[in-house]
């Protein structure tokens, strides 16, 4: 039986219930988190609630947690009593409940539920896949990571209806990430190329983290956007998400990347990427 945390209780799917008066569910009022975790330790923890932090701060939200030692706990225990090794976290915070009105309520407490999601089978994803193009119809502040969805929702439909797997989405002509991941391409001359983190683009804990390992190994990083004619010329192109870590993009809209094969420097940022995870295991 899945258990389900809610509001300090740790409950079964059918008694874990949220009022229909919750701002997250009138008025998408609220954050999220996705974590990873394996041998049921979590994994990046202390970058996400950073992250965590900001989103809840821009909003407004007070933060439902004493600290997030108190987090960690919540989560070990729920990880726990579902009996999962591997695996991710969802993780949102909502405004609170209150009579609905576009004005935020006083005196409410933020709403938490919490549950865990199981691997996607990422064996046929690997060996690469393949990535439309769409208008970025977003806000302007994509780096808060709100539970507001619906732009990334239609284009990642469209684009899967199109037999693409994820959606690079583009502003001005300037790439700023996927659907549900940040968008890399690798040029002729092996340097990696992605958009900066301002608030074009949702600040991706595994970007982040990608970018420092291939600085620490010697690979020449520029957070610089890219356009669809450097995309035409590109040598290698992947994308990064908790839920997928490194996955080599093989195709993007008509354009083959590589004769369609992952490119060598992609596998080697797979490879140093996955150490780095099992590293926070040991
Ligand atoms: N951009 C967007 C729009 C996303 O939804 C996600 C996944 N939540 C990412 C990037 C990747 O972020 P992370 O590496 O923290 O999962």
């Amino acid at each position: 039986m899945t258990i389900y945390y809610v509001n300090g209780s740790y409950q079964s799917r059918s008694k874990a219930l949220i009022s229909v008066e919750d701002r997250g569910f009138n008025f998408s009022d609220g954050v999220y988190e996705v974590i990873g975790f394996s041998k049921q330790k979590l994994l990046n923890f202390k970058k996400h609630t950073v992250r965590l932090k900001r989103s809840l701060n821009n909003l407004n939200i007070s933060h439902p947690f004493k600290n997030f030692k108190s987090l960690e706990l919540i989560i070990s225990n729920l990880i726990n009593l579902n009996s999962t090794e591997n695996g991710f976290i969802y993780l949102q915070i909502t405004r609170g409940s209150a009579k609905r009105n576009h004005l935020f309520p006083k005196n409410v407490s933020p709403n938490v539920v919490i549950f865990t999601f199981s691997n996607k089978d990422l064996k046929n994803l690997i060996k690469g896949v393949s990535v439309g193009i769409s208008q970025d119809l977003r806000w302007l502040r994509c780096d808060i990571k709100s539970i507001s969805l619906l732009p990334n929702l239609l284009e990642k439909q469209k684009a899967s209806d199109k037999g693409f797997y994820e959606i690079w989405q583009s502003r001005n002509n300037q790439i700023t990430e996927g659907s549900t991941s940040n968008a890399f391409i690798i040029n002729t001359k092996n340097v990696i190329f992605t958009h900066p983190a301002n608030n074009l683009i949702l600040g991706g804990v595994t970007r982040d983290c990608v970018i420092n390992i291939a600085k620490r190994n010697g690979f020449l990083v520029k957070e610089k956007s890219f356009t669809i004619n450097d995309i035409q010329k590109c040598k290698e192109a992947f994308l990064t998400s908790t839920t997928v870590g490194v996955l080599p993009v093989i195709k993007i809209d008509k354009c083959i990347i590589n004769k369609g094969k992952p490119g060598n420097i992609t596998l080697k940022i797979m490879e140093l990427y996955n150490k780095y995870l099992i590293k926070q295991i040991k």
